[in-house]
């Protein structure tokens, strides 16, 4: 099952750092190039306790970054202390594709509903195929060979695209397919590499199984991708077909944890949005971010995908009037004056700052949710005016 494209989500650097990567679902940094975007991406922040445990220094240590800025192979390594003999060196492999309209000789082309990839390798010039700078081609035949789920050399692969706008758009967990690695020759019959690998759309990835990698250590269960996991205890497998229902089988649809994950980075971006056009409480004047909460008109659980990032379905209100409105103790009638309940007695209009003879011209383009608050959330509500 494919998850709901979201609208772009423009974050900070720390938001892109922490947030979780969520399959189709298009990042952007405020005035970031999309490979700072996707370097903030795949960063990944080391525990406390592995920091302490190897007396690293904070400042200089906590934060893994991963390398390069072009070219479609980034590598992770992993941390220094992390290493031991005759195991992995690699944490993770980051691949990526530029937009069409900016590629380079070779173009991959994703089929999305087979979810399907075929990738290019990263040789352009030279007459060897391994002799890249970015050792795209090594790694390309290193997982492509037999058996690699099974080594101890394994690594996890996240795919992404790059718009030429600077948006970066994460598509999934890339699974080599048996033989699915050709040698070629085209422009200037330079050889090159076309893999090709199943892309799993159905798991999110958490920020900390990345750190965990980088560690070096076996993570919890609950925060490896059960597509990995499938993975890396695959016995050899004959067909294509049986090694995607295998990868597959276990991680159909959405779990909670990405159906959470959505949620957190939805809520993320509509108070960012919200709060670009707002500083303050719209009834109190409150300005302390830190007490601002970005109130959904049409309550969260009952709006659609799209009303959910609506801003004209949000209201930044400090906690007391959120409380309020939430609760549907004040709405707003047709013409936008302030309207409480009748559950309210006079006294308290003066302590929480209700005036009813206010109108909040702001609120023109909100009436259609409005009108949902007032039917369905409202309670009591005495208004002046017949409009209601
Ligand atoms: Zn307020």
């Amino acid at each position: 099952m494919i998850l709901t494209t979201l609208k772009k989500l423009e974050l900070s650097t720390s938001e892109l750092q922490s947030c979780d990567l969520i399959p189709e679902t298009i990042y952007a940094g405020i005035n970031l190039k999309n490979s700072d975007v996707l370097h903030a991406l795949t960063t990944t922040k080391m525990s406390k306790n592995f920091i302490s445990e190897n007396k690293l220094d904070r400042k200089k240590n906590n934060l893994h970054t991963s390398t390069g800025t072009n070219g479609g192979f980034r590598m992770v390594n992993l941390a220094p202390q992390s290493k031991r003999s005759n195991s992995t060196e690699h944490a993770f492999l980051v691949i990526t594709s530029a937009e069409k309209a900016k590629a380079n000789i070779w173009s991959d082309d994703f089929d999305s509903g087979n979810h399907l990839l075929t990738y290019h390798g990263d040789n352009k010039a030279s007459q060897n195929i391994f002799n890249t700078p970015k050792k795209g081609n090594f790694y390309l035949d290193e997982i492509f060979s037999e058996n690699f789920a099974q080594s101890t050399q394994a690594f996890p692969i996240l795919y992404f695209k790059l718009f030429a706008d600077n948006r970066v758009e994460y598509m999934g967990l890339a699974y080599p397919i048996p033989n699915g690695l050709k040698s070629i020759r085209e422009k200037n019959n330079i050889p090159n590499y076309e893999a090709k690998f199943y892309i799993d759309q159905t798991t999110s990835i958490k920020k900390e199984w990345l750190t965990h990698l980088k560690e070096g250590k076996s993570a919890k269960n609950s925060i490896v991708p059960q597509s990995w996991s499938n993975f890396i205890h695959l016995k050899p497998i004959s067909s294509n077909k049986k090694i995607m229902n295998k990868i597959f089988s276990l991680s159909g649809g959405q779990n909670e944890a990405t159906v959470k994950a959505k949620e957190r980075i939805t809520q993320s971006q509509f108070r960012h949005t919200l709060l670009q056009k707002q500083h303050r409480c719209l009834v109190c004047g409150l300005d302390c971010s830190k007490l601002l909460i970005a109130s959904h008109i049409k309550p969260w659980a009952n709006s659609n995908d799209q009303e959910k990032i609506d801003s004209n379905n949000g209201l930044l209100l400090c906690a007391i009037h959120d409380k309020l409105f939430d609760k549907g103790l004040i709405s707003f009638d047709t013409h936008n004056h302030l309207c409480v309940s009748n559950l309210l007695t006079k006294k308290d209009l003066k302590i929480l700052h209700l005036d009813t003879s206010r109108t909040f011209a702001q609120l023109k383009g909100h009436q259609t949710y409005l009108q949902y608050h007032r039917q369905y959330v409202a309670k009591d509500i005495l208004s002046s005016s017949n409009d209601f």
